[in-house]
């Protein structure tokens, strides 16, 4: 490796797994160049969050990262870890700086079967990270009164329109979007569609929304003509937008194998729908990518906070380890394609191939077990798992 790779280190169950695949899955098979941050919750405390704030810089400088899950402190973590601070979501802050969009996407494999008959490749849903109601205010109304959306310029233009006159109590709701945000949410989508060669869907409800949705509607458009239309047209890829009832029916009815890019609720309810559907939350991998080209790979999980009370108990643990795995084989690629590496390129390729060599003989952890059809499962332990990929890596390189 020429240029390092952002390790950012976590919490928990994942943390101990981390380890693992270090030592037994990478280490002993890449000479790893990595730059390491520690996101643990302990040393995000000791330094105040500086090191998630370092992390991200350091993406943004060399490109790629490969991100553990982390604990988001609440009152009893602060309690649990005696934190100085509710420090914020590491996902948050590294989001934030690296302005990108999130794409999840389920690992699959022959012996589990999706609960939608018709899916036959992974679905990847592509989810716009900012505003819409996750920056919304708003505002419980008890009397009857004239509820208004007002504009102020900083021209001293002012819009004003009435969304309700009230004869009694009620709610009301304001948010908002910026083109920028779009624009850069609609560039992540295209790149990553020429990336992995995969169509585009989007979905918005402009037939109701004429002026909000039509706005992301009009941006995508733009965005596509202008940019990527030729690549597309190249790759025989296709950029197609339908309503959101529509894609939804559609996607039900659809063989998969497509990105799907969501607005920012849309994404959050149907990343888990779609999940589900294919099976467990243990195979689903993300990955942050930003407009400029910056990529942070992740599992979509969390730290298993429930297994690693029994780890502690010195209980044996039988936690799956699959999506972080692919969180270091996604991003070690990355790092082959960007520097020109076909051996790391191969590597991540075949971690990923000894991995499905591993599931497809029935060797699972506790939690595909009752998934699996065709084939008489093995329960294993998360030690034992890893070890039998490493097997089988071995033998694949050679
Ligand atoms: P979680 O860690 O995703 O785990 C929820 C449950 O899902 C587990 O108890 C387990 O079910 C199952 N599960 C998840 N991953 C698994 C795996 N790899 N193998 C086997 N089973 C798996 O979510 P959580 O318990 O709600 O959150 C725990 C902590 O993670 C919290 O502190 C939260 O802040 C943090 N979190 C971080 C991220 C991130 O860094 N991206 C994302 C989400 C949550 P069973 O108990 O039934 O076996
Ligand atoms: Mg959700």
């Amino acid at each position: 490796m020429t240029t390092p790779l952002v390790e950012m280190d976590g919490d928990e169950m994942t943390r101990i797994l981390w380890k693992m695949i270090k030592d037994e899955l990478i280490l002993p098979f890449v000479d790893l160049k990595a730059e390491y941050y520690d996101l643990g919750l302990v040393h995000r405390d000791e330094t105040n969050d500086q090191v998630t704030i370092d992390s991200a810089e350091a993406t943004k400088k060399y490109g790629v990262a490969v991100k553990c899950a982390t604990i988001t402190p609440n009152a009893q973590r602060m309690d649990e870890y005696k934190l100085h601070e509710m420090w914020k979501s590491p996902n948050g802050t590294i989001r934030s700086i690296l302005d990108g969009t999130v794409f999840r996407a389920p690992i699959t494999i022959p012996s589990i079967h999706p609960s939608v008959k018709s899916w036959e490749k992974p679905i990847t849903i592509a989810r716009h990270a900012y505003g819409d109601v996750y920056k919304g205010v708003e505002l419980r109304v008890n009397e009857p009164g004239t509820a208004k959306l007002v504009f102020e310029g900083a021209s001293g233009k002012k819009e004003e329109v009435v969304i309700q006159e009230f004869k009694g109590e009620g709610i009301i709701q304001g948010m908002h979007n910026t083109d920028k945000s779009i624009r850069s949410f609609a560039h992540s989508c295209f790149k990553f569609a020429l990336d992995t060669n995969q169509d585009v869907w989007f979905s918005t409800k402009d037939t109701i929304s004429k002026k909000y949705d039509a706005r992301f509607r009009e941006i995508f458009q733009e965005v596509f003509e202008k940019d990527y239309e030729e690549e597309f047209n190249k790759k025989g890829l296709e950029y197609f937008y339908t309503l959101i009832d529509d894609a939804v029916a559609r996607v039900i009815r659809s063989k998969g194998g497509f990105i799907w890019a969501c607005k920012n609720y849309d994404g959050d309810v149907m990343s888990d729908m779609v999940s589900t559907a294919f099976g467990s939350l243990a195979m689903m991998s993300s990955v942050l990518v930003s407009p400029d080209g910056n990529y942070e790979y992740e599992a979509a999980h969390g730290t298993v906070t429930r297994h690693y009370y029994n780890y502690l108990k010195g209980q044996e643990t039988s936690t799956n380890p699959m999506a972080t795995i692919f969180a270091w084989s996604g991003a070690l690629r990355k790092r082959g394609e960007l520097d020109n590496l076909p051996e790391l390129i191969n590597f991540g390729n075949q971690l990923e191939g000894a991995c499905f060599d591993t599931l497809n003989e029935g060797i699972v952890t506790k939690d595909l077990v009752n998934l699996m059809e065709g084939v008489t499962p093995t329960q294993v332990n998360s030690a034992g798992f890893i070890g039998a990929i490493r097997e089988r890596l071995a033998k694949r390189l050679g």
